[in-house]
Order: structure tokens, then sequence, then C-alpha cells
């Protein structure tokens, strides 16, 4: 039996019954939008499909035939509508991928032709050039990932791209961000988007936060900016500061949050209206630079109450080149780790105290505890987050071995990551 867009159907798969309106599907795949909003998508091979109710409209279209097919055909833009153009990288990650029923884990396997065709309305918003940097879940990347990623991103803005998105696992993602924001000072939007849960799931955040990502990259936020859910339900997405984000939750689709900044802003997904609340850099503000150097030995080591100071021991004897302490409070270690910060920066290490805390700034000139680890050579992250320090000390330590002019750079605000404080 065939279906066309707007009919009415059920779909039961594995004993589960799913029922909502045909949208437009592509080759063996059929879409629905269910009463609850939420889109689901299914391989039409392993669903039973029974239709409830016929639109009425044009009987002798099926899933890529008749109506249908036409409207998926009006979508793809016509020779001549300019649009913006926008290049397309895949990673992996959730947004790449589908739940392999062989083993019923989720696996990455999309490529970004593949999220492409499965979301016609993207090709509304821009002219789209798909790539594939790789195929991994993010917790697999390393420095060496972000610098292929970034690599590849500017050679598509050489190219002549309007606006780069890159499709990532959502896990690390804001260290990716945080490395591209350092490696690239970029003329255009670059937008990092995923997904909480994969497209065969019903609550699938992916069409949601790919679009709103297209909005972005066609706009004129030429940052690297993170794009996802602003709540739990399909209502708006928040442009988070490359710098500035982090994962807050382990499944909600409103995971994402900026942390010590208000997010740039917000796409409004009826609208697609975009709504700005700080300033931002805009397109052509500055020329393209790209600086890839990455030092990958570098550690963030968090503090807890009790554990001893020879863990800084196993990081200065192994050669790494500088440390970030995830302290408590305001920023604080035990003083028995004070004489190890003082052996680190002896070495020629830095040391960059931030905090557990992560909301607010670190002030180590309170408490005798932090003004004696000022005093053994530690610098203050500021604002910055644990994570962003990480990278943003890993790609100092990239581009310089002089450790005062390492010293200096990490003490300012290279992209975002230091909000300019109101007493200093
Ligand atoms: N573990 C996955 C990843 O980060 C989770 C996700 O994509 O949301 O690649």
């Amino acid at each position: 039996m065939e279906f066309k867009q707007g009919d009415r159907v059920r779909i039961e798969k594995n004993g589960t019954v799913y029922e909502g309106k045909v949208m437009p599907s592509m080759e063996g795949h059929i879409t629905i939008k269910m009463n609850s909003g939420y889109n689901a998508g299914f391989f039409t091979d392993n669903v039973k499909i029974t239709l409830l109710e016929s639109n009425g409209e044009n009987t002798n279209g099926g899933l890529n035939g008749g109506k249908e097919s036409k409207m998926v055909e009006e979508n793809i833009p016509k020779p001549g509508k300019k649009l913006p153009k926008v290049a397309i990288l895949s990673t992996g990650g959730t947004i790449a991928s589908k739940i392999d029923y062989r083993t019923g884990a989720v696996t990455s396997q999309f490529t970004a032709d593949d999220i492409l065709a499965a979301i016609p309305e993207l090709r509304e918003i821009a002219d789209f050039k798909g790539r594939v940097i790789s195929s991994i879940l993010s917790e697999n990347m390393d420095s060496e990932s972000w610098q292929n990623l970034a690599r590849a991103v500017v050679e598509e803005i050489e190219a002549g791209a309007d606006g780069v998105i890159v499709t990532h696992g959502t896990d690390t993602m804001m260290y990716t961000a945080a490395a591209l924001s350092f490696m690239i000072e970029t003329p255009v939007p670059i937008v990092l988007v995923g997904s909480q849960r994969s497209a065969d799931r019903p609550s699938s955040d992916n069409a949601m936060n790919a679009i709103c990502a297209a909005l972005v990259a066609v706009s004129d936020i030429a940052e690297v900016s993170v794009v996802m859910h602003g709540t739990t339900s399909d209502n708006f997405c928040e442009i988070h500061r490359g710098t500035k984000v982090r994962k807050m939750h382990t499944s909600r689709r409103d995971a994402f949050k900026s942390i010590n900044s208000l997010p740039i802003g917000i796409v409004d997904y009826d609208t697609r209206e975009i709504t700005t609340f700080i300033d931002y850099i805009k397109p052509g503000e500055r020329p393209l630079k790209f600086k890839p150097g990455m030092e990958p030995k570098c550690a963030l080591i968090k503090f807890t109450p009790g554990s001893g100071p020879e863990i800084l021991d196993h990081y200065i004897d192994r050669g790494y080149r500088g440390l970030v302490l995830e302290g408590t409070g305001l920023g604080h270690v035990s003083t028995k780790w004070i004489p190890k910060i003082r052996k680190a920066t002896d070495a020629k290490m830095p040391v960059i105290i931030t905090s557990q805390c992560l909301n607010g700034r670190i002030c180590d000139r309170v408490y005798d505890t932090g003004r004696d680890m000022l005093k053994a050579g530690a610098i203050e992250g500021e604002d910055t987050l644990p994570e962003t320090a990480l990278v943003k000390l890993m790609w100092v330590l990239g581009q310089t071995d002089e450790f005062d002019e390492a010293i200096e750079m990490l003490s300012e605000d290279l992209s975002g990551e230091i909000t300019k404080c109101c007493f200093k």
C-alpha cells in the first residue's frame, strides 16, 4: 500500500504503535508528525503501516511519487534562486546515528548528505555541500581530530562558504567548539550542532536542531557557536558562544547551557527568527586567520578533599607542559598541594585555577590559601569554564614555547572565554 503526504497512518514497530500524519519522506523511509508534535522516522521495510485516513487530495502518489515527491522537489532551490552557501561537515555522534537493531546500540552511520536528504526543509535555507570528516562518537575526539576538523572548516571558508555547520556528538562538543574558537578567527558563522536522541526515536531533536543551526549558519553571527534545543519543547534553540557553553544534563534535549554569559541569542523554531541578547562579531569584521598549533600534553585535574598532592608529581615528572586545576569555591586546593604548584611553575608549566562551581569567577585574593597559590605562580582562570581553560592552555602552548608569553596569553581574553570584570 502506498501513502501520500498528509495521510493519517498507524505504524507498528516491535509491538509499539505510532500514529500521525505522513510528512515528506525519502525512498524507503516514512516520517510522521505525531499528535505530541514530535516527528518520528522509520525504515518502511521493518514496520507495518495502516492507512487510517486519506488526505483525499491525491491518491496516486506513494512515498516518493505524486504530490509528495513534487513537494520535496519544490523544496529544492531552483536554479536562479541564489541561496547562501553552507558547508556541512559531519564528524559523527548521535545526530548522525541510528539504532543498530542487531545489537541494540546507537552507532554513527549517517553522513552529511544523509542528514540533508532526511531533512528536506534544510534546502530552503541554504545551498549545502556535505563533507564527511569522521564517523565517530565524540568521546573519541582528540586534539588531532580538532586540528583536522579545523583545517576542513578553513578550506570550506576559503572556497567561499558563507557559513559552516559541524555535526558532532554532544558529549565533547564544548571542547571542540572551544578548540575551533581558539584556532580560527572566522569571518563567517561556524555552527556546531548535535542531537541528544537519534533520528529513529520519536523524541529526536535532530531535525529542529539542524534547521536552527542552518539558520544561524546563514545569519550575521560570525563566531563559533553551539546551537541546540533551548527548552524541552520544540519552541526555540539557543545559540551559545563556543567558549562559554557546557553540556549540563545527560539526556535532556535542552542539555546545553551558556555559563557565566547569556546565550548569544535564540532561534524561534516557528517564525525562524533570530533574537540576539549580547554583542557578537559580524561577518567581515575580521579576516580569516588559522593557527592550528595544539599541545596535547596538558591535563585538567579535579581537586577533592583529602586528595594527595602527588597526583601533580605524576604530570610534572612525565613531562606535561601545563595544568588546569578545578579547585573548590573561589578557586582553592588543599595547602598541601601548594608546594607542588610551585614545583610545576618552577618547571615552566603554567598552572591555571578554575572552579568546580562553574558559575562565578575565581578570586584567589580573599583567603590565605588563594594568596599562597598565586604566590606559587598559579594564574586565575577568571570565569572561564574548566574545559575551556584546558583547551586554551593546549592552544596557547601550541603557539609559543616562551613561558612568560604563555602566561600573558593565558591571562588575556582570547576568544570570549573571559568576561570582562567590573572591578578589574
Ligand atoms: N556519545 C555520543 C557522542 O558524544 C552522544 C551524543 O552524540 O549525543 O558522540
